[in-house]
């Protein structure tokens, strides 16, 4: 039977986003991952936010700090963004996967079947209406076929993920334009498009979907996962285990991200 069920409160939200959180800070999905990260770097920023981006993996920067885009590629987006008027604390930032792959390496397609599900419950918990991806690993994953970011970025899509249609906005990532002026230009191009985006809101929803719907479509659209890596932050650093995750606690820093 359709649910009628209207959408959760943000303060619901946020409280299952933290849940969500919590549970990927003691996954161990991908054993190398889980053996070798510092922290999982799950997204910071504001939880109800209209704008989502989403990257590739976090480098070493992101994973000794526990939060994405923080390195050279990251002060980028900062910049990008402070130029378009925004905030960090304006938008949710989030990856393809929430652990450094080690020396950075391209995430492997079981890595990126495995993580996926805490990528889609945040879409779903966040409702934002324009979901900015970073490179290709972002683009081809959400949109479930392999067409490459230099075909599409700059160009948005109406999609709907799980239960909820989202403005898609595939762009360059960051770590790209870091060594070329010309994509740095195309960069700054494509987010000056932002704003009158994100003016547009929510794209219309489509009618409620029952549970076993829900399941059946995640069956279908398996992961893509196959992509070039030319997009990832180059920074090395030292890498440890990490903590039991599976005790670990909710620190209190983390929740303040959002
Ligand atoms: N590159 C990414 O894709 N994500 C990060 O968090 C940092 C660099």
């Amino acid at each position: 039977m359709p649910s009628t069920e209207s959408q959760p409160p943000a303060s619901e939200r946020r409280e299952a986003l933290k849940a969500v959180l919590a549970e990927a800070r003691g996954c161990t999905r991908c054993p190398e991952l889980a053996a070798t990260r510092k922290t999982v770097v799950f997204g910071a920023g504001n939880a109800n936010a209209e704008l989502m981006f989403v990257g590739e993996a976090p480098g070493a920067s992101e994973d000794e700090q526990g939060v994405p885009f923080v390195g050279r590629a990251g002060k980028l987006l900062s910049t990008l963004l402070e130029e378009v008027g925004l905030q960090r604390n304006d938008v949710f930032i989030a990856n393809v996967l929430k652990c450094r792959p080690p020396g950075n390496r391209d995430p492997l397609p079981i890595e990126i079947e495995n993580c996926q599900d805490y990528l889609h419950r945040q879409v779903e918990l966040i409702e934002p209406s324009v979901i900015c991806t970073l490179g290709n690993f972002s683009t081809k994953l959400l949109r479930g076929d392999p067409t490459g970011i230099t075909r599409l970025h700059g160009q948005p899509e109406v999609l709907t993920l799980g239960r909820r249609a989202v403005r898609l906005y595939p762009i360059f990532h960051p770590a790209a334009a870091l060594y070329t002026p010309r994509m740095l230009a195309t960069l700054r191009e494509d987010f000056a498009r932002l704003p009158e985006l994100l003016a547009q809101g929510a794209p219309e929803q489509p009618p409620p979907l029952a549970e076993d719907e829900l399941e059946q479509r995640a069956e279908l659209s398996g992961p893509v996962g196959s992509a070039s890596g030319e997009n990832r932050n180059a920074d090395d650093g030292p890498q440890a285990r990490a903590g039991d995750p599976s005790t670990e606690q909710v620190e209190p820093d983390q929740l303040g991200l959002f």
